[in-house]
């Protein structure tokens, strides 16, 4: 009778030139080049057995099942998050919408809008949430990032106003604590000094170099903020605090990529530096002058990749994780607590105001006067199950469990189950395939995946 083969894990196919392929499965960390006859034979593999292939042909399906790939994979459990009821401990807040950069394609347009201000209360019930939750479910950590409409940490008595009831709430009840913020970095040396005592990390907005800083990232009378940047880096570094570099590439400097990552890593010590190409949104939305080619950002992207050999700084595009399997572009479909200025639970950190059309999909619930949560549940599960193995879309896509679908927010349309193919799933692809021929070139070992989320 013979042995009998089966493919037991996720594996995909990616041509590449001629009649060569990658085989890869990235549940299992496996990637080879094969050519036609290793794809047919695979391809026929319902019908063959041991002994109706010749010895060249067993030898190939012994060695993929000595890899995992047959008759009984290995493969990476990816863990579902779906809780029935919505217990987070982990909170987002948007303290307000508006700030002291005037950012030429700030996603919020933050600035130009009558100003917003988390009331007290709404923060207070939250905190007590997480903690009541962590309590219930026997989790020994919280966490409260600031983000933003407009900059977070603007509003600084409010930022030390909850630091301080967090930290007390979490004493009493014996739990950890994680502060950290997204920001634009314009902070003296007092908040500096404050915030390496109270904040785990901070993620960083700087433009890679002082003249592109200065023309992207204003202050509102037009003055470049590099220097105020600069003496955040320096003050940071000096302290040994955690902080990442998250970068943005217009049309003004797609070209200066290498530039940039080059001056961030010969000035400053981050523990990440993450590119990623402009979306056009918020200022930048009624013109295209700042579209780029995406076509450059990989290519420029790679170049750096290639050249970047320290395992200590993470230099990150946020489509091609290679090393991160997952089943969500980000916390939409986990759960996201994040609550806007008006006391709304956004899923999505950039849409926070319910002027947005787009709240219509990702507001799922708020906070009430009486500093109830009301949860629209029927949203929750819509938007818990915008994950990438329910998305007809990209089931047979190689990139699935690195990239998780996308950033819904970007689709360009409001399907947030629907088609993808967008320039962002283009760019994703090539960045995914692009690493992946490296890591076979190179003769590196599998990725070392973890499973962690955005
Ligand atoms: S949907 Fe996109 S914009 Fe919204 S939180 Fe996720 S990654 Fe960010
Ligand atoms: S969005 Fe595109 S690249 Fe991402 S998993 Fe889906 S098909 Fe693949």
């Amino acid at each position: 009778m013979g042995k009998k083969y089966r493919v037991t894990c996720d594996l995909f196919t990616i041509p590449l030139q001629k009649n060569e392929s990658l085989l890869y499965a990235p549940r299992v960390g496996f990637i080879c080049e094969a050519n036609e006859d290793v794809l047919s034979l695979l391809a026929n593999i319902d019908e063959i057995t041991s002994e109706n292939i010749n010895e060249k042909q067993k030898g190939v399906l012994d060695r993929l099942e000595k890899n995992g790939i047959l008759n009984g994979s290995r493969e990476k459990t990816i863990q579902k998050y779906n809780p029935r009821t919505f217990e987070p401990t982990r909170l987002t807040l948007f303290p307000t919408n508006q700030c002291n950069l005037r950012c030429i394609y700030c996603y919020a347009s933050a600035g130009e809008h009558a100003e917003k201000a988390m009331e007290w209360q709404y923060a207070e019930s939250a905190i007590n949430t997480i903690v009541k939750n962590a309590l219930k479910n026997h989790h020994k950590t919280i966490s409260i990032g600031f983000h933003g409409g407009g900059e977070p940490l603007y509003r600084w008595k409010f930022i030390q106003q909850v630091a301080d009831y967090a930290e007390t709430q979490s004493r009493k009840n014996h739990l950890n604590l994680k502060l950290y913020a997204a920001t634009n970095g314009l902070l003296n040396e007092q908040q500096l000094e404050w915030i390496t005592g109270h904040f785990s990390d901070l993620n960083i907005s700087f433009d890679g170099l002082p003249e592109v800083q200065d023309y992207h990232r204003p202050l509102p009378n037009r003055e470049g903020s590099f220097k105020y940047l600069d003496r955040t880096f320096r003050f940071l570094d000096s302290k040994g605090f955690n902080y990442g570099i998250r970068s943005t590439f217009s049309n003004y400097n797609i070209d200066l990529m290498e530039d940039s990552y080059d001056f961030i890593m010969s000035h400053y010590k981050p523990k990440s530096i993450h590119f990623e190409p402009v979306f056009q949104c918020g200022r930048c939305k009624t013109s295209s002058d700042y579209d780029i080619s995406l076509d450059k950002f990989a290519l420029n992207f790679q170049r750096i990749e290639a050249k970047h050999n320290n395992k200590k700084i993470q230099f990150i595009y946020s489509g091609s994780r290679v090393e991160t399997l997952t089943d969500s572009f980000c916390g939409v479909s986990r759960d996201s607590f994040t609550i806007t200025p008006d006391g709304y639970i956004t899923a999505c950190f950039e849409i926070t105001s319910p002027d947005d059309p787009k709240s219509e999909k990702f507001f799922y619930g708020r906070i009430n006067g009486e500093g109830e949560l009301i949860i629209d549940e029927k949203k929750r599960k819509y938007l818990q199950d915008i994950t990438v193995d329910n998305l007809e879309y990209c089931k047979d896509c190689f990139a699935k469990w690195h990239c998780a679908g996308e950033c819904v927010a970007r689709l360009g349309h409001d399907d947030l189950h629907g088609e993808r193919g967008h320039d962002r799933c283009i760019l994703n692809r090539k960045m995914l395939k692009s690493k992946l021929i490296t890591i076979l070139k190179t003769n590196s070992k599998t990725p070392d995946y973890s499973t962690q989320h955005k």
